[in-house]
């Protein structure tokens, strides 16, 4: 995930993680790189998510985060008009060097200060939307609206473009820790190359 300093970007991933929150500012390196397996069918799929480690501040990608990148997640905080400026830069930055094949998500965080709310949703949906992204507004703090099916939407729509749009209609993912997703038929799988 990309996006100024303090939007949430370490609360979304612990949250999605380990289901927990804290009010201080996450350390600035307390997270970098971090493993989730997600189960297809007996199938694991593995998400390696990179956090920035406090590169905010020099406003570049470390040649690590740059590597193999799929899907890029767009954070800023519903709460801080600058913090939603600020992503044109790292829009820029990342297509710069990863080029404009990556799955993209746009997420407002800190939804729960809707009452602050510098950022209209309507803002944040209309940003993806030219940007071809998909969009979410979200509280790593709350979690009421699900980071955890934010994120399945996202794998979901990054295997669907990988195997052609196949109709995702019976296709299922399963959350390893939840037991909770869809089934995939077999020609699905094969489709994929999991077989
Ligand atoms: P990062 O620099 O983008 O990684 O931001 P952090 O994850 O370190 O969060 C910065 C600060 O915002 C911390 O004090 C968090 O507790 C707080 N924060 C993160 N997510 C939320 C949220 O959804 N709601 C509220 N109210 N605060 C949040
Ligand atoms: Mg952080």
């Amino acid at each position: 995930d990309l996006g100024e300093s303090g939007v949430g970007k370490t609360a979304i991933i612990k949250r999605y993680l380990y289901d927990q929150f804290n009010e201080e500012k996450s350390p600035s390196d307390s997270m970098h790189y971090v493993e989730k397996d997600l189960v297809v069918k007996k199938k694991k799929i593995k998400l390696n998510i990179w956090d920035t480690i406090g590169q905010e501040k020099y406003r570049s990608l470390s040649k690590l985060f740059l590597n193999e990148t799929q899907i890029v997640i767009l954070v800023y905080s519903i709460d801080d008009a600058k913090s939603f400026q600020e992503l044109n830069y790292w829009n820029d930055l990342y297509k710069e060097q990863l080029g404009d094949e990556i799955l993209l998500g746009v997420v407002g965080n800190k939804y729960d200060l809707y009452l602050n709310q510098e950022v209209s949703e309507d803002e944040g949906k209309e940003y993806a939307a030219q940007n071809n992204g998909i969009f979410s507004q979200l509280s790593a703090k709350e979690n009421k609206i699900g980071i955890d099916e934010y994120i399945l939407k996202l794998v979901t729509e990054y295997l669907n473009r990988k195997i052609n749009r196949i109709n995702l209609k019976d296709f299922e993912i399963i959350d390893a820790n939840k037991k909770k997703g869809i089934i995939l038929t077999n020609k699905q799988i094969q489709d994929l190359g999991f077989n």
